[in-house]
């Protein structure tokens, strides 16, 4: 039986009502870091807990709000980011539908912490249906005290404002998503500077994801270290796991960051669906580079041991395939993703995602030549590391590891070299 802490009101009647998150211990986080702890106190705690943001890069969150300049005289901003549309990524959308109350409450906490009086959620234009939800859990927390001007009498101000996006998923990259903020085209930044320092509207701005947010309430009430303790010690607490493809029980499971991933998969998931054995999966959305089946069976669920593996954590959408997947069909489904989402500011990802796609298309049609795995494994070498953004190492990810791991099945594709007559 694992700990809930993210999870623990997702099955309540009315969970995402204030009455139902009141009556479950909620905002008491909120009371106590206002009641008597200073921000630095705060952020120190996050720190200790080795909470990791939840939205991909893994970036230490205690650490962001540290970098947020406290001597800036600008207004300092905390952005959410609910821009969820890594595919096979869909945790976060069960925290906003049913426990909106935390989000808000995390939110608080972060620009408590970091000196923030205006914070924006940034939502997918997909989830329009959740931006009632959100309104209304914001109203409801105004309503009672816990959002405006002094709140909880403490004279602390905040008020957060819900925006959507329109459907873009280069706007879930952090700066794309200021762009955006701003009104303008979603393009990527150039960093530095980075956002702690100039960000939204060129003010010092933490972004944050949904589920990192969520995960702070619990962490000031029971203590950074008990967080921590959950978890391993450089990968902290629990995290949701968003399990699709060819398991009986796909779903969203919150489990200890360094569970097994076998465990997950045979035990949470019921194993894979119609008796059939395992092939692959991609264990952090499908910008994480494949495992195969043997490397999916010494995973644990933690950063580190997934950088071992050189792929990674993300988003923690775990993407199981079995014996039946083609996998070189798999990975032209997500390189024509990538290059339908390129955002086209650089060439590296603009042309070698079109290119790319064009390859497969070339293979699938019974066109290929020989030397088109290596053509594909060659351009997605180059484009790593430089492309403009994450988008273009991820669009590479997709494909090069899956040629080293199985490339017999992208060559299954390539027609039998024509037989030469005799003369
Ligand atoms: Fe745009 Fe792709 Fe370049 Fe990112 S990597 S800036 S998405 S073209």
């Amino acid at each position: 039986m694992t700990t809930k802490v993210i999870s623990a009101r997702f099955d309540l009647p009315d969970s995402h009502r204030i009455e139902t998150y009141v009556a479950e211990g909620g905002y008491n986080a909120l009371r106590k870091a206002l009641g008597g702890m200073t921000p630095e106190e705060v952020i120190e705690e996050v720190k200790r807990s080795a909470l990791r943001g939840r939205g991909g890069a893994g970036f230490p969150t205690g650490m962001k709000w540290d970098f947020v300049p406290k001597d800036n005289p600008k207004p300092k901003y905390l952005v959410v980011n609910a821009d969820e549309s890594e595919p096979g990524t869909f945790k976060d959308r069960v925290i906003l539908e049913r426990d909106p109350h935390a989000l808000i409450e995390g939110i608080l906490l972060g620009s408590y912490a970091i000196g923030c009086h205006q914070s924006f959620i940034y939502i997918r234009g997909e989830y329009w249906y959740l931006i009632d939800i959100l309104e209304q859990a914001i109203a409801e927390a105004r309503q009672r005290g816990y959002l405006g001007r002094d709140i909880l009498e403490s004279g602390f101000d905040l008020d957060i404002v819900v925006h959507p996006g329109a459907g873009a998923y280069i706007c879930g990259e952090e700066t794309s998503l200021l762009e955006s903020l701003e009104g303008k085209r979603g393009y990527p930044r150039i960093k530095p500077p980075f956002p702690a320092v100039v960000g939204l509207y060129g003010c010092p701005t933490a972004v944050n994801n949904v589920e990192t947010l969520a995960s702070v309430p619990p962490i000031i009430l029971r203590g950074g270290d008990w967080y921590r303790s959950l978890g391993t010690g450089k990968s902290g607490g629990t995290r949701l796991f968003a399990v699709s493809g060819h398991v009986r029980k796909p779903g969203v499971y919150e489990l200890p960051m360094g569970y097994p991933l076998k465990k997950l998969i045979e035990q949470d998931c019921g194993g894979i669906r119609n008796g059939k054995r395992l092939k692959a999966v991609i264990p952090g959305g499908s910008s994480a580079p494949i495992l195969t089946a043997e490397e999916a069976e010494r995973a644990t669920l933690d950063f580190e041991c997934l950088a071992e593996l050189k792929s990674m954590l993300g988003s923690g959408a775990i993407i199981v395939m079995d014996e039946d997947t083609d996998i070189f069909k798999a990975c032209w489904r997500m390189t024509e993703f990538y290059e339908h989402e390129s955002c086209g500011w650089c060439v590296p990802c603009r042309e070698g995602t079109r290119w790319m796609s064009k390859i497969f298309e070339r293979i699938h049609c019974g066109e290929g030549r020989p030397r088109d795995i290596d053509l594909l494994a060659e351009l997605s070498n180059n484009m790593f590391g430089r492309a403009h953004c994450p988008l273009g190492d991820a669009s590479a990810w997709a494909v090069e590891p899956a040629i080293r791991k199985f490339r017999g099945e992208f060559e299954k594709y390539l027609r039998p070299p024509a037989k030469v007559a005799a003369s």
